[in-house]
């Protein structure tokens, strides 16, 4: 019983962490109607054109983050 009720709130605490985590993000990265990578033109509300701009992206960013610091 207690180890569901455990199970329960962690469930919860994710889901918390994982909206918080995507408001920081949307803060911090705001739509400006072209790809983040590359600089290709968006119709959509996206930040990039493609998972793999995105993924080069958040790369770059890291080493960036590492480098920096
Ligand atoms: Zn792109």
């Amino acid at each position: 019983m207690t180890d569901e009720a455990d199970r329960s709130d962690e469930k919860i605490a994710a889901a918390i962490e994982d909206g918080i985590s995507r408001i920081r993000r949307a803060v911090a990265h705001p739509y400006t109607g072209e790809c983040y990578f590359c600089g290709e033109e968006l119709s959509d509300p996206m930040r990039f054109c493609d998972t793999f701009c995105r993924d080069d992206w958040d790369a770059m960013q890291r080493a960036k983050r590492r480098s920096g610091e």
